[in-house]
């Protein structure tokens, strides 16, 4: 059976499904034991908690550090308490299975938590929260996936990708990735990009089609996957593969060149990251520096915020590894997609509308400072950090992000803390507000970058990851394309760098285009590196104007796409 969808991540994985499905918590089939039975359940599963809770706390300890570790251990002091442990033995004695008693005291106290008007008080909401969710996962022994023990060839299956699955993923033995949801510039998209794996994205109940052991194909570059192949289809698609692993080892030669084009013009070529560790692959992937780093994602894969410390060793590992080149650091940018359950943020009906990134930031100064703080540090050796604010769409919020970073470097210079007295400051140019303003930012910033993966969605008033309206979705769009030149232009007007972190930098088809209207800097995954330094290689300044001048003239997108796409296959 062939299985379309949104072809996320290039290349080829053959393999077997392994599929990973919300657990079912429900004990309402449980039924009731007597008083001495059921205590006897909670105590033993308290117990397996404990040592389950113990190694993850060791593991993340010699992984991450410390500090991370230091929540997991405060869920065992919680759960030890002897006066929530009475409170659950009240609650068997009153006629209550193990399960229902861990449940109503759990729920409790998390309502209890996250009714208190402090930040500290609502994390220990979430910590009890995932108490409750693994206690009763261990009493109904329904046992989640080790993602770090898969069998090789391995082809997850799964809801959505998450940065919390992939930090215990053995890559090694993952062949490639199927899920229901996402689009190209979804996050489960960036992640398995980053991970350099095949994967195919938005493929509607996945979950139910395909079951565990399936034989599978993922063809990440077509957007397709076959289950159940054939034998005829396998060698067909073994052969595939062998084409897309030449032509990869091909762009080797790439590696150690500058990026010039073919009359000698240099471009910055930098990557995309969304963790320390990915600065590592990035830097052997040929990166000239760091165009992005999405913190957000060291905020999701934790239980509480991660304090200036934590904050600091992550963007001064950064700052290290890629010592003498540039590192731009983007601001926190929650909501939208990317929900960080901790920070007890609101319900709201247009999430991609509301309460998220520099506009939440900037209402949570002593959350932001504590970021800005640890950027300032992280740079005073190398000097090389530039920080980013994101979702921009007025001048007011640069100024008022810059009142505070200036209030961050008194205090630390007040304290003596060694920091970057001149880290640059720059927006990210994602919102039509933001485009069309771009002559009065660039008086405020000290450079720019665009993020197109935002752009299209809010040009074209269409939800970046929603397979329904994927039509739309595209930077080819001539209202997204004419954004673009817009804010290059301003940008050149205003003598200060413009680069690109969004998808579309790596678009073979858009850079001659880029290049005509001067962006400085493309910022791309590291998988596409090799690729898009040999597309810049190859074109002289007469020939990419050429082609930008016949493209600006085509009104429409699927127009553009096609005569770009060959011309560049030519
Ligand atoms: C963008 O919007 O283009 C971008 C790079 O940011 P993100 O994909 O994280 O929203
Ligand atoms: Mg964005």
């Amino acid at each position: 059976m062939i299985l379309k969808g949104i072809n996320a991540s290039a290349g080829i994985g053959l393999g077997r499904a392994v599929c990973v499905r919300e657990e079912n918590l429900d004990y309402s089939a449980v039924a009731y034991a007597g008083k001495d039975v059921e205590k006897k359940r909670l105590q033993s599963a308290i117990d397996e908690f404990n040592l389950r809770t113990t190694a993850m706390a060791n593991h993340i300890r010699e992984q991450t550090g410390p500090k991370e570790a230091e929540i997991l251990t405060g869920q065992i002091t919680m759960l030890s308490d002897p006066f929530m442990l009475s409170q659950m033995n009240e609650a068997i004695d009153n006629g209550s299975c193990a399960e229902a008693a861990a449940d109503a005291i759990c729920s409790m106290y998390a309502e209890m938590f996250a009714g208190v008007d402090d930040e500290l008080m609502r994390q220990r909401a979430t910590d009890v929260r995932d108490i409750r969710a693994r206690l009763l996962s261990i009493l109904l022994g329904t046992t989640g996936i080790d993602l770090a023990e898969l069998p090789a060839g391995t082809i997850l299956v799964a809801r959505d990708l998450t940065p919390s699955m992939t930090v215990g993923l053995n890559k090694e033995n993952v062949a490639g990735i199927v899920t229901e949801t996402g689009g190209r510039t979804s996050h489960s998209a960036i992640l398995a990009r980053a991970l350099q794996l095949p994967a195919v994205l938005s493929i509607p109940k996945a979950l139910e089609l395909i079951k565990d052991g399936d034989g599978l194909i993922v063809d990440g570059s077509e957007g397709v996957v076959v289950l159940a192949p054939d034998a005829c289809t396998r060698s067909e698609y073994l052969s595939k593969q062998k084409d897309y692993q030449e032509k990869v080892a091909a762009l080797e030669v790439y590696r150690n060149r500058p990026t010039v084009n073919a009359d000698g013009k240099y471009y910055h070529l930098y990557a995309n990251i969304g963790s320390a560790a990915d600065a590592e692959t990035a830097a052997q992937s040929g990166a000239e520096g760091i165009g992005l780093f999405r913190t957000e994602f060291l905020f999701m894969d934790r239980t509480s915020l991660p304090d200036e410390t934590i904050q600091y060793e992550a963007y001064h590992a950064v700052s290290k590894i890629m010592a003498g080149k540039e590192v731009i650091i983007r601001t926190l940018d929650v909501g939208g997609d990317k929900a960080i359950e901790y920070l007890g943020m609101e319900q709201e009906e247009n999430p991609f509308l509301g309460h998220r990134a520099i506009r939440y930031c900037l209402d949570r100064p002593e959350l932001y400072k504590v970021q800005l703080r640890a950027l300032l540090r992280a740079g005073a050796e190398e000097k090389n950090i530039k920080i980013m604010l994101p979702l921009v769409t007025c001048v007011e919020e640069v100024r008022a992000a810059r009142e505070l970073l200036e209030a961050c470097k008194k205090e630390l210079a007040e304290a003596n803390i060694p920091f970057d007295r001149d880290i640059a400051l720059g927006a990210m140019i994602e919102t039509p507000a933001a485009a069309l303003i771009a002559d009065l930012l660039a008086q405020e910033c000290d450079f720019f970058s665009i993020g197109t993966n935002d752009l299209t969605q809010y040009t074209m008033a269409v939800d970046r990851g929603n397979a329904k309206v994927a039509k739309l979705y595209t930077h080819f769009q001539p209202a997204v394309l004419r954004s673009i030149r817009n804010v290059i232009t301003a940008a050149k007007r205003a003598n200060i760098p413009v680069g690109m972190c969004g998808e579309a930098a790596a678009d073979p088809g858009l850079i001659p285009l880029l290049m005509c209207w001067g962006l400085d800097e493309f910022s791309v995954s590291a998988s596409a590196i090799l690729a898009s330094r040999a597309q810049i290689h190859r074109w002289h300044e007469k020939d990419f104007c050429r082609i930008t001048e016949e493209a600006l003239s085509l009104s429409t997108a699927s127009g553009v796409e096609g005569y770009l796409k060959a011309t560049v296959n030519k």
